[in-house]
């Protein structure tokens, strides 16, 4: 399998798929970059090459051809970040994208119009991604957030480019560092699994079994376990119908070493608002009418060790309701240990949902090793499937 530093662009056009689906205020402007500065470094080679980015994305979910999710929103946008004044093409196949395709000169970049207003792009219809595939000589995927989907673009196109496709550096660094959790992490690995739900996430707690040496089990999850082993949780969330499931997952756990750490207190309220009356109360005991929505300190100290102790860490769902301040304290406690660990050399991934939005909204982005910039796309990769996207340029 060829790298992005395997190929000289000089003289050829990278048809690159970006993930540009970045959110738009009111007056179409970006309020969240980081997907287009994360793809940037990916551009950037091609053209210190001396080659073309055409690149391709999908913005929203359009219904056919919407202005609303016009790719023209973002043009200011990708070329103050990029450094270059960005062409723009309102096609993303046919004679106007393939002309406009042809003209570009060495260190000019394309962006082609929304890939969805075509039904073609998540069908993953095979003519529509040969006419993508005219537009360039090399295929470059950089689109980690599309990975997990078979679309044109994300997959199909790739097979029109059987010696000269390569992953961009973001999706690149995205396999790596699932790479290092999960297979070549060192020693001890732990994963934090908070979030609301353990039905969403059976299939990855199954899958990092194998992997981990540590599990600390958070959030609303933590209430199934507790009542599967007789606790008392009173008003808090649980999956009464995943209780067999969480005594299985406690049993494998055992079986394969694995040590599991739960919240022994947690902080309950009286109602589901930030201005609820709070107890500190036994994770076991608590009494009807309340809730657990947060971590207690008793958790946080002992989860901290774990932190602490470990070289390799995976975090992914909060420990508690973060989005309210009173029970974001868990959360924020982790983020501290977990930018802790990291400076004193752990490796640190975060990824798939509100743990990446509780990183950023907390300030840690800068303190973890790295923060995945897809949300399915990583939680696929942690139930230990292989991606469509990422299957399609190691064939
Ligand atoms: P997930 O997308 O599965 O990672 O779940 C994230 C959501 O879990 C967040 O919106 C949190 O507010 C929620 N959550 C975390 N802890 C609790 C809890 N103890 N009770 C209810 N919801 C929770």
């Amino acid at each position: 399998m060829k790298t992005l530093n395997d190929f000289n662009f000089e003289n050829k056009k990278a048809l690159i798929r970006v993930d540009f689906n970045v959110p738009l205020d009111e007056n179409f402007n970006v309020t969240d970059n980081t997907r287009i500065v994360s793809a940037k470094p990916t551009i950037i080679k091609v053209l210190e090459d001396g080659g073309s980015c055409i690149l391709m994305s999908h913005l929203g979910r359009p219904k056919g051809v919407q202005d609303e999710f016009s790719l023209k929103h973002i043009v200011d946008e990708v070329s103050e970040i990029i450094g270059v004044t960005v062409k723009f093409v309102p096609e993303c196949v046919g004679p106007v994208a393939e002309e406009a395709a042809k003209n570009l000169q060495p260190g000019e970049v394309l962006l082609l119009e929304n890939l969805r207003y075509h039904g073609e792009e998540t069908k993953g219809d095979l003519g529509f991604s040969e006419q993508l595939a005219k537009l360039g000589d090399i295929y470059v995927n950089d689109a980690f957030g599309t990975a997990h989907r078979a679309h044109a673009s994300t997959t199909i196109v790739a097979q029109f480019f059987p010696e000269n496709k390569c992953f961009g550096y973001l999706l690149a660094q995205e396999i790596d560092s699932i790479k290092k959790v999960m297979e070549t992490g060192e020693k001890p690995v732990l994963a934090v699994l908070g979030g609301a739900k353990v039905s969403s996430k059976i299939t990855i707690i199954e899958n990092i079994l194998d992997k981990v040496d540590h599990l600390i089990i958070g959030g609303g999850m933590t209430f199934t376990f507790i009542k599967a082993q007789g606790g008392q949780v009173g008003d808090s969330i649980c999956e009464d119908d995943k209780m067999d499931l969480a005594l299985d997952i406690l049993k494998q756990a055992k079986e394969k070493g694995v040590k599991v750490h739960i919240p022994v207190d947690v902080v309950a309220a009286n109602a589901f608002s930030n201005d609820a009356e709070t107890q500190i109360v036994d994770v076991t005991a608590i009494p009807d009418g309340w809730q657990g929505l947060d971590a207690g300190p008793k958790s946080i100290e002992n989860f901290k060790k774990v932190v602490m102790e470990s070289k390799t860490i995976l975090w992914n769902g909060p420990l508690g309701v973060f989005e309210l301040p009173t029970f974001a304290k868990g959360t924020i406690a982790l983020g501290d240990a977990i930018a802790d660990a990291t400076k004193a050399g752990a490796f640190s991934l975060v990824g798939g949902g509100d743990s990446v939005a509780a990183v950023k909204q907390f300030g840690f982005e800068e303190k973890v090793s790295y923060v995945s910039t897809g949300g399915g796309a990583m939680l696929e990769s942690l139930e230990g499937k292989t991606l469509p996207g990422i299957a399609a340029i190691l064939s």
